[in-house]
């Protein structure tokens, strides 16, 4: 595969409406001094700050927290207990926001902090909750860097890496390419540092045991994740319609070197955020509830509408805010979507128009008890 192929295949880089872009440790902190890569990191953000100028929305997942705090603790050398590294994770995560802080400021974007848990990626009102911020951070323009919240995550519930905490921000943000920087430029048939018959892979359309047995190996020094974590984080983020890109971040402008074509390793999603999921909202097995919609409202639902309040002629079954429900039309079910409210507050605005929710609720929801990127159209009915 020559440089003018990746470089064709690096659309996907450059086409990204949402760009989510992963630094390891072992990039952001030097080894030996355990202090930041300034000088790299700078070139980084200049990449950053190129694709935000072509309108591209950016979300930054950054490890290194641990890696920068363990000096300042005097914990250098041996392998870390779990106290120790949240401890370190602690101290370093405030020097590590305040790099991209500063970094990312003098490129003109704003920058947030935001810090996750497992839960809060896994449980469905959380990620609710995670998710709309992430929308309204970058709506407004800025750029969330997140890593895990390692100080109070426990040990049996948590990543540890954040390649896949990276793969599940991207299907959270509805992202159309992730790339995970690393030591390595991609993926190999085996370990090349052990195997020197190892080759390089530049495409992988499903990550199947194959993909993966290429994938076992040990990882690098200084960050959690290996080749493993990295494939693992693919199959989350191809079967959420994002594409993965592993690419070296040992170089300057890693970013642009990848646009230009250097060799990298795409994982290629087959379908596109928006589709699968609403292919998985409507695979729902047993939707929570009901809602009953009159003639008005199931018309604006077929010309692509959101689902409003004033349209909603009964509530039935209980559900939580982000359950799914079914949409019913002349008693038959026509679409599935996630309500934005409990059945409960819904019952309370279903008929009222929008403006009122907050006088009937006591606090602003949104406008839409369905909104319509949470909703699909079931087969056999219009739209
Ligand atoms: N969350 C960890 C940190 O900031 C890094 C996890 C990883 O290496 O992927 O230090």
């Amino acid at each position: 595969m020559t440089q003018a192929d990746f470089r064709a295949r690096a659309r996907r880089l450059r086409d990204a409406r949402r760009l989510i872009v992963k630094v390891g440790s072992a990039l952001l902190v030097d080894a030996r001094s355990g202090r930041l890569n300034r000088a790299w990191l700078e070139t980084l953000a200049d990449d950053l700050a190129r694709a935000a100028r072509r309108g591209q929305q950016l979300i930054v997942v950054s490890s290194g927290a641990i890696a920068l705090g363990r000096r300042h603790l005097g914990l250098i050398g041996a392998r870390l207990r779990l106290e120790e590294s949240q401890a370190a994770a602690a101290v370093g995560q405030i020097r590590l926001a305040r790099a991209w802080q500063e970094i990312l400021e003098e490129r003109g974007l704003a920058v947030a902090q935001v810090l996750l848990t497992l839960e809060d990626t896994e449980e469905r009102q959380r990620y609710l909750n995670a998710r709309a911020t992430l929308n309204t951070l970058l709506a407004l323009g800025a750029v969330p860097v997140i890593n895990e919240n390692d100080t109070v995550a426990t040990a049996e519930i948590r990543y540890g890496d954040n390649d896949r905490l990276a793969a599940r921000v991207a299907q959270m943000a509805s992202a159309e390419c992730l790339v995970l920087l690393s030591d390595i430029d991609g993926l190999y048939s085996a370990d090349p540092g052990r195997d020197p018959a190892a080759q390089f892979i530049p495409e992988v359309r499903a990550v199947d045991a194959a993909v993966e047995a290429m994938a076992s190996g040990p990882s690098s020094g200084v960050g959690s994740g290996g080749m493993t974590t990295k494939v693992a984080a693919a199959r989350i983020a191809i079967g959420a319609g994002c594409s993965l890109c592993i690419a070296s971040g040992r170089r300057p402008h890693p970013l642009r070197a990848v646009e230009d074509g250097e060799r990298c390793t795409w994982f290629v999603a087959g379908s596109t955020p928006r589709a699968t999921r609403k292919q998985w909202i409507a695979g729902t097995l047993k939707p929570r509830g009901r809602l009953a919609i009159d003639a008005g409202a199931a018309a604006a639902l077929g010309r692509g509408k959101s689902l409003l309040p004033a349209g909603v002629t009964r509530v039935s079954g209980r559900f939580e805010r982000g359950d799914t429900v079914s949409v019913i039309a002349d008693g038959r079910e026509v679409a599935r979507g996630l309500a934005a409210y409990s059945s409960e507050d819904a019952a309370r605005i279903a008929g009222r128009r929008s403006q009122e929710i907050e006088a009937l609720l006591g606090y602003r929801g949104r406008e839409e008890l369905i909104h319509r990127d949470d909703l699909v159209m079931l087969p056999g009915t219009a739209g």
